[in-house]
């Protein structure tokens, strides 16, 4: 008997029914046409809340959650990375369907449906309330949300010390706010009756408890034929909340702190800040036919296996997420099938009687998957920034397998903490999970370049303690010296002087990235954020020379390029800047703030023509940058005085 039948029978003895009819303990179509409360908390250890063992009492909300529905032991992400992980969540399908492998220099494409706009298109209200830049509407999930809050404050003094999130207790201020609608009443009506928020009644489990106003709302909407601005104004809602706080910096309020590491506040208070929230809502009965799902993007390895943070590993630390889904209708009860964030979207969608769009990665897990499904991960932001190996791997069962120039084996059953690779005497094994990590690397669609990031972009994701992804070449081989746990010292010491720079310590920060430049000459955001702390020191020509001195292998490595055009114009030197500037562009830079960049410099050397054809380049990206629109002006003013001037 596998764990997951043991765990069903359990709770059928509990209830009083016999084994051979075991309580499912999700439903299909059982919440039809109910809400959907989407609960994200960034950077949340599993093992941080009590629901999952820990004795230290951080997590009262989700245990309570935990304790009221079911619980998944085994939930993964696909990438421990903000924007990756949050994409797969929202669309079904692994960062080799969904294309966005890294923060800040991947948007999602336009035709991949999403949680939001499936939902919106069944007549749901859809809000989106984000409490970082990382999730910014630009990365493209905004689609399909009718308000997408992504107001953490946007402006602050300087470029490099951008504020780019904001607390929990201002998102949930938000969602609640908009959930309860107090613009249509939360109050519940006089006189209550049976609404059909349900619109299969007799599939839903017997007639729902009124709401509130807002359930006489959705009556109102469908029974008026359910055009969309009805539904809009009163349907059921789909709200996604993201809690950003576990994140780095760690600095919870003061009255979360005492006792307790900075990080472990950090989780006690966004926790307690999501009970406000349901609390809020359970009192205004809006969670009365609602699905809640609660689970984190990834973990933080706070030390493990020698990394701080998280995004160059993919050990469980970061890879396993808490999972909880409760709600009117959920059953009571602990999965430990392995299941991942892909499974999400279908699961959610089956719960509430909508149809999934086809071609997903995962599948529901109303019925129980396959044990030894092979759950895809991956973590290649240092791949893409860094140019180290590119690490993928496969979960299935009981096993991990870490693909890599050293490749790792791990019995999770027996070795939770991955310390013991056993990747040498699991030959047989390793090939299968080879196999089965190679066919869903095929079926994916390839990783393509990041699209570049603009200055500003690049900053605010500084700030946060990422880079962006830089469009270095791919290599085609890795070898040992490449593997990230090699090059995990390097990764602290390059996040600190990123932390030094952030926090007013320009000479730390350089001297930490001028190091690692010379011990590993091909780290190229090492090179180029050494660049950035020069020029922003008003030491363009340095930055040209340690520009210039890169590896003969990264001479057209589009992201120094654009840097040293940059340098140069800062420099005063014009056509050097145009002629760096226009190799970025020729290596395949499509950053719009290259584009404006080689703009500016041409107008500035009078070559009005090719100044001209650059703006209207952007416009054609952006019919609105305002930035834009008077570069041109400028330009067309220019060439007007020339004309004149000739005349
Ligand atoms: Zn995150």
């Amino acid at each position: 008997m596998n764990r997951l039948s043991a765990t069903i029978v359990v709770l059928a003895l509990a209830l009083g029914c016999t084994p051979r009819e075991p309580v499912p303990l999700l439903q299909s179509g059982h919440l039809r046409g109910g809400n959907v409360l989407l609960v994200t908390i960034d950077t949340l250890r599993r093992d941080r809340l009590g629901a999952y063992g820990n004795g230290r009492g951080l997590t009262p909300t989700l245990d309570r959650l935990a304790s009221s529905g079911v619980r998944y032991t085994h939930a993964y992400s696909h990438a421990p990375m903000t924007l990756p992980a949050h994409t797969s969540i929202l669309t079904g399908r692994t960062p080799r369907t969904h294309g966005v492998h890294a923060n800040g220099s991947f948007r999602l494409d336009e035709g991949i449906p999403t949680l939001a706009t499936v939902l919106k298109r069944s007549g749901y209200r859809t809000g989106a309330f984000v409490g970082a830049f990382v999730l910014d509407a630009r990365f493209g999930l905004s689609r399909g949300f009718d308000e997408y809050d992504d107001r953490y404050p946007h402006e602050t003094d300087a470029a490099t010390f951008r504020v780019t999130d904001r607390r929990a207790a201002e998102v949930v201020k938000a969602a609640g706010d908009w959930i309860l609608r107090p613009d249509t009443g939360s109050d519940p009506p006089a006189s209550p009756s049976p609404p059909s928020l349900a619109r299969d009644p007799a599939s839903s489990g017997g007639p729902v408890r009124p709401a509130s106003a807002k359930a006489t709302a959705v009556r109102r909407s469908f029974s008026e034929g359910g055009s969309a601005e009805g539904a809009k104004a009163g349907g059921p809602w789909f709200a996604w909340v993201h809690l950003f706080d576990p994140h780095t910096p760690y600095d919870a309020p003061a009255a979360y702190r005492a006792g307790r590491s900075p990080y472990d506040a950090e989780v006690a208070y966004t926790d307690a800040m999501l009970g406000q929230l349901l609390d809020r809502l359970g009192a205004a009965h809006a969670l009365d036919h609602t699905v809640i799902i609660a689970t984190a993007d990834h973990g933080e390895s706070l030390g493990d296996h020698g990394e701080t943070t998280h995004g160059l590993f993919a050990y469980d630390s970061t890879l396993a997420v808490p999972l909880i889904v409760s709600g009117a209708t959920v059953g009571r009860g602990i999965v430990d099938v392995p299941v991942a964030h892909d499974d999400l979207l279908p699961t959610i969608l089956e719960l509430v009687g909508v149809a999934a769009p086809a071609n997903l990665d995962g599948q529901s897990v109303v019925r129980p998957p396959a044990a030894d499904r092979a759950l895809y991960f991956e973590a290649l932001e240092a791949n893409l920034t860094r140019a180290w190996a590119p690490l993928t791997g496969v979960v299935a069962g009981d096993w991990k397998y870490i693909d890599l120039p050293l490749p790792e084996i791990y019995d999770l059953r027996t070795d939770p903490g991955e310390e013991r690779n056993i990747v040498e005497r699991e030959n047989v094994r390793r090939d299968t999970l080879q196999r089965a990590l190679a066919r869903l690397v095929a079926s994916g669609r390839g990783v393509a370049a990041p699209a570049g990031v603009d200055d500003d972009v690049a900053a605010r994701l500084r700030a946060l303690g990422y880079t962006a992804a830089s469009q270095a070449p791919p290599r085609q081989t890795y070898g040992a010296a490449d593997d990230p746990k090699r090059l995990v010292a390097l990764n602290e010491r390059f996040n600190w002087a990123l932390e030094a720079f952030n926090a007013g310590r320009p000479a730390e920060a350089l001297s930490g990235f001028l190091a690692l430049v010379r011990e590993r000459p091909d780290f190229i955001t090492a090179r180029t954020s050494a660049a950035t702390v020069l020029m922003t020191g008003n030491r363009a020509a340095d930055a040209i020379a340690l520009l210039r001195d890169r590896p003969a292998s990264q001479a057209a490595a589009p992201e120094i390029l654009a840097k040293l055009g940059a340098a140069l114009r800062g420099a005063g030197d014009l056509k050097g800047a145009a002629t760096a500037l226009e190799r970025s562009r020729a290596a395949g830079n499509q950053n719009p703030e290259i584009f404006n960049d080689l703009g500016v410099a041409y107008a500035q050397l009078g070559r009005v023509g090719e100044a001209r054809a650059m703006f209207h380049e952007l416009l054609g990206r952006d019919p609105n940058a305002a930035g834009t629109w008077n570069n041109l002006g400028l330009v067309e003013l220019s060439a007007h005085q020339l004309d004149a001037a000739a005349d």
